[in-house]
């Protein structure tokens, strides 16, 4: 009986993941680097995560850094996370920009519910994020506490209310305020080359971080480089905000944010890490832009397969906004991303997706990045010195043609 009980209560499992690393790939990682990316990969896109509640990334975040050699955790008063790879031996580096600690920054929330109790015989859960509320309607959603792997219950959208307030219907399990809810699709799936899941935006980011992370503990990095793994981007950039404001940062950090942003015609999904000159609402430092670029054209120069895109993407805002805003200087980078916040071509709810290549390359661009820093190059410089030599080329004749226009002006 009770067996019977419980087999009716069961939930339904959630539908099934499949990753596997594609044969083809830009040769920019080596096997070992792929394998572990795809490890990394796997476990943050299978944390469950929404704004507010975003338990089970930091968890994961926490977990691999707390008390490891070579890093340094910070927890700011909003439960914002920085982990610091504070380098190995005494830095060389004199140049300023050497000088300074390079942080990427990505967010661990994305759409999702928050339970909000029962109105009227009926649960409301309220939704945080940019969604349009047609969407919804219909949408299975996934219920847990936070800070729990289990599952409680499942549930559809039934009506959105005002205020994004989504009356639910079938509801399987047993719901309780304070539960969030993720849309009730794979973790992830990667067929071919494109890996489909329920969240990119934006725990590949921070999956992308934990990457370098590692490649710079392997190689016993010897420059100071920081993590900043945020909350609540996507009600507003609030946990971004709170660390600003809290002053989080160490002081003379540079910031690259890093995000999935929808695909544009100038950025396409399989083309690359897109070196991401703005968004749509500003644009980001020119000097850190042109710095990501350099890294970019040395890292083809070695591995003629790597592609890389440089766009305005302007389909979505993102922290480096608020960080330039905040006077903390940020560039940006980021996946090209289909199904931007799970719309799909159908007009409903599926998977997100991007290149699985494409973020093998931008694990390789920011630890090439990194490394430019700490070998103290100077992106603007060369490219002055480059402009600068094509000055010279061309001073006889710029000499000689206005000799002749200003003699007229005279004569
Ligand atoms: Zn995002």
């Amino acid at each position: 009986m009770a067996l019977k009980r419980r087999l009716a209560g069961a939930l339904e499992s959630a539908p099934p993941s499949r990753f596997a690393l594609p044969r083809r790939h830009a040769g920019v990682l080596d096997e070992a680097g792929r394998e572990r990316a795809l490890a990394i990969a796997q476990a943050f896109v299978s944390a469950p995560t929404a704004p507010y509640a975003e338990d089970a990334p930091f968890e994961l975040v926490l977990g691999l850094y707390a008390g490891r050699e070579g890093f340094d955790v910070l927890v700011d008063e909003h439960a914002n996370l920085i982990v610091v790879w504070a380098g190995k031996g005494a830095s060389r580096a004199k140049s300023r920009s050497a000088r300074r600690t390079l942080a990427f920054s990505a967010h661990l929330d994305h759409p999702g519910f928050l339970v909000e109790g029962r109105r009227g015989g009926r649960w409301i859960a309220r939704f945080h994020g940019g969604v349009p509320a047609a969407r919804l309607v219909g949408a299975r959603v996934r219920f847990r506490r936070p800070g729990r792997a289990d599952a409680l219950a499942t549930a559809v959208v039934d009506a959105v209310q005002p205020g994004m307030m989504c009356t639910l219907r079938d509801v399987h399990g047993k719901l309780a305020k304070g539960c969030f809810g993720v849309f009730d699709l794979a973790d992830g799936v990667v067929a071919g080359t494109r890996l489909s899941a329920r969240v990119c935006d934006d725990l590949l980011g921070a999956a992308a971080i934990v990457c370098v992370l590692e490649m710079l503990a392997e190689s016993g990095h010897p420059g100071r480089v920081a993590g900043v793994f945020t909350r609540a981007e996507e009600t507003g950039f609030v946990g971004c905000i709170g660390l600003l404001q809290a002053r989080g940062l160490l002081s003379e950090t540079d910031v690259v944010g890093l995000e999935c942003s929808p695909r544009r015609a100038t950025a396409r999904l399989g083309r690359g890490p897109v070196v991401r000159v703005g968004d749509k609402r500003s644009v980001f430092d020119p000097s850190i832009s042109l710095e990501l670029a350099a890294a970019a054209e040395s890292l083809a120069s070695r591995a003629p397969a790597f592609r890389w895109q440089r766009a305005l993407m302007d389909g979505g805002s993102c922290e480096s906004t608020a960080y330039n805003l905040w006077g903390v200087r940020a560039g940006a980078a980021c996946l090209a991303l289909g199904n931007y916040h799970n719309c799909d071509e159908r007009g409903g709810i599926g998977p997100e997706r991007v290149d699985w290549n494409d973020f093998e390359g931008l694990v390789a661009l920011l630890h090439e990045l990194a490394q430019a820093r700490a070998k103290d190059s100077d992106a603007a410089g060369a490219l002055r010195e480059r402009l600068q030599a094509g000055f010279e080329r061309d001073a006889d004749l710029l000499a000689r043609s206005a000799t002749r226009i200003l003699d007229r002006l005279e004569g």
